[in-house]
C-alpha cells in the first residue's frame, strides 16, 4: 500500500492550514524533551516569531540509560497542547506505548514513532488503528525495505496519514552521531508516495553542519526537515550537546531559506 506502484500521487498530510508532502517543504523544530511549561513556552514563542508552524518535543523519552531523564509523560503532552493552542502551532511528540496511542490524539497533532520502536509491531498496529497522522522514524539499523514494511504495518490497518523520516543509521563513522543516509530520500520518494523528512539533529549530532545537511535533504527532495531547538541547550535534560539555541536556530533557518529550497 505504501508503494508508488500502488498509488502514483503523493500522499499529502493536512495539518490545519498547512500540509506536509504537498510540495512546500517545512522545518519542524522544538526541544528534544518537554521539560517544563516555561521551557516549551519560551521556545514556542521564539519559533512562532520566526515563522515555524510545527513544534516538536518528546515527553516519553527512550533513553539509553535508565538513570537518564525519562520525560514528563502525559503531563508533557498537556504542556504541548496548552502552549500550541496559545501560539497556534501544530505539535509532534513520540509515543512509546500502544496503550497511549488513542489518548495521544487528544493532545498532539502528530504521533512520532521513534527509531528504537520502528519494528515494535504492536505499537505500529496501534498507530494504524487511529487516524492521527504518524511520523515514523527509520530504525538506526533498519534497511529502507524494513522501513517501508514498518510503514506498511500502519497503513494496512487503515491509517494512511504516515510520514517517513530518515534520522541517520549506525555505521563505523565516528565523526557524526549517526550517518545521514541522504540517498534514502530520493529512494523513498521514488519507491513510496508517503512524505519523506530528514532529522538533521539526530542523524549528525553536530550543530555545526546542520544547515548544509538540511539543504542537502531539501535538494534531494525531502518534504521537510526536523531540528532540535532549546532555549538554553547547556541545561537541557537530554541531548544537551546537539540542540541549537534560539539565535543559532534563527541563523540556521535564514541560511536554509537563503538557498531557495524552502
Ligand atoms: C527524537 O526525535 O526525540 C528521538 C528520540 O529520535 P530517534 O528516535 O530518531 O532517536
Ligand atoms: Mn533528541
Amino acid at each position: 500500500l505504501v508503494s508508488r506502484k500502488k498509488q502514483k500521487e503523493n500522499t499529502v498530510v493536512p495539518l490545519g492550514d498547512i500540509t506536509i508532502g504537498g510540495g512546500k517543504p517545512l522545518i519542524i523544530a522544538g526541544p528534544c524533551s518537554v521539560e517544563s511549561y516555561e521551557q516549551v513556552r519560551q521556545v514556542a514563542a521564539a519559533l512562532k516569531a520566526s515563522g515555524i508552524t510545527v513544534l516538536r518535543g518528546g515527553s516519553f523519552k527512550p533513553r539509553t540509560s535508565p538513570y537518564d531523564f525519562q520525560g514528563l509523560g502525559i503531563e508533557g503532552l498537556k504542556i504541548l497542547k496548552e502552549v500550541a493552542s496559545e501560539f497556534g502551532l501544530k505539535t509532534i511528540s513520540e509515543i512509546v506505548d500502544p496503550a497511549h496511542i488513542e489518548l495521544a490524539g487528544s493532545y498532539i497533532d502528530v504521533i512520532q514513532i521513534g527509531a528504537r520502536n520502528m519494528q515494535n509491531f504492536e505499537l505500529l498496529k496501534a498507530a494504524g488503528d487511529v487516524r492521527t497522522p504518524i511520523l515514523l522514524k527509520r530504525g538506526m539499523a533498519a534497511t529502507i525495505d524494513e522501513f517501508l514494511h514498518a510503514a506498511e504495518y500502519i497503513v494496512s490497518r487503515g491509517n494512511t496519514q504516515v510520514m517517513l523520516i530518515e534520522r541517520g543509521i549506525r555505521t563505523y563513522e565516528k565523526a557524526t552521531r549517526n550517518t545521514l543516509d541522504i540517498s534514502a530520500v530520493p529512494i523513498l520518494k521514488q519507491e513510496s508516495h508517503l512524505p519523506v523528512l530528514v532529522d538533521v539533529t539526530h542523524s549528525t549530532g553536530r550543530k555545526d553542519i546542520l544547515a548544509p545537511c538540511a539543504k542537502a535533504a531539501l535538494a534531494a527532495g525531502a518534504d521537510g526537515v526536523m531540528v532540535e531547538v532549546h532555549p538554553d541547550p547547556a541545561t537541557a535534560l537530554s541531548d544537551a550537546a546537539q540542540q541549537l539555541n534560539i539565535d543559532e536556530f534563527n541563523r540556521f533557518y535564514a541560511e536554509v531559506k537563503q538557498s531557495g529550497l524552502l
